[in-house]
C-alpha cells in the first residue's frame, strides 16, 4: 500500500466483510491420514473463511478482523479531529509593523485593524499564535512567537 490511506474506502471494505470476531486455528499437526492440517480462519458466524493459511498470517488476519479495523479507523478519525481542533485554536496570526498610510500605498492602503491601530497588511514583521497571545496578554514578555509551544509539540514530538 502506498500514498494516503483512504479511510472511507477502508471503512467500506471492512463493513462489507464477514462480521467478527474472526478466529484463527493454527496448524494442528498431522491428521489421521498423515497430512498436515492447515491453519484456518473462521468468521464470527463460525463459517470457514480461509484454510491452509500460515500461522503468522492467520493470527494477523484474525487480530485485524473487520470490527477491529473499524475500531482503529474510529480512533484514528477521532485523533485527527482532535489535532485539527487544536490547530484551529492555535492558529497563525500576522504581526503588522507599519501604520496604514506610512507605507508605499499612501492613502490608498487597505488598512487592517489590529491592537487598536490601522496597519498596512503587507508589512508583516512576524507571526504569533492567537490563542497563546491572549493567554500571555497580561505578561510583560510580549507576544509569543509562531509556531507556539503547542503547535511545535503537534508538529514534532521530540522538539518539546
Ligand atoms: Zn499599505
Ligand atoms: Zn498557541
Amino acid at each position: 500500500m502506498s500514498g494516503e490511506l483512504d479511510l472511507s474506502d477502508l471503512r467500506e471494505i471492512a463493513s462489507a466483510a464477514t462480521d467478527g470476531p474472526w478466529t484463527h486455528q493454527p496448524y494442528g499437526g498431522q491428521n489421521q491420514n498423515g497430512d498436515f492440517s492447515g491453519g484456518s480462519l473462521f468468521g464470527g458466524d463460525g463459517e470457514y473463511l480461509v484454510s491452509e493459511v500460515a500461522d503468522e498470517d492467520g493470527a494477523h488476519i484474525a487480530a485485524f478482523d473487520p470490527p477491529t479495523a473499524l475500531a482503529l479507523i474510529d480512533r484514528l478519525e477521532a485523533a485527527e479531529a482532535a489535532v485539527a481542533r487544536v490547530e484551529a485554536l492555535h492558529r497563525k496570526s500576522p504581526l503588522y509593523d507599519v501604520l496604514a498610510g506610512d507605507c508605499e500605498h499612501g492613502d490608498d492602503c487597505e488598512g487592517v485593524e489590529a491592537e487598536g491601530e490601522v496597519l498596512c497588511p503587507e508589512h508583516i514583521a512576524g507571526y504569533t499564535c492567537v490563542e497563546c497571545a491572549e493567554l500571555a496578554s497580561d505578561s510583560a514578555d510580549g507576544l509569543p512567537e509562531y509556531p507556539c509551544a503547542t503547535r511545535r509539540a503537534l508538529e514534532s514530538p521530540t522538539d518539546g
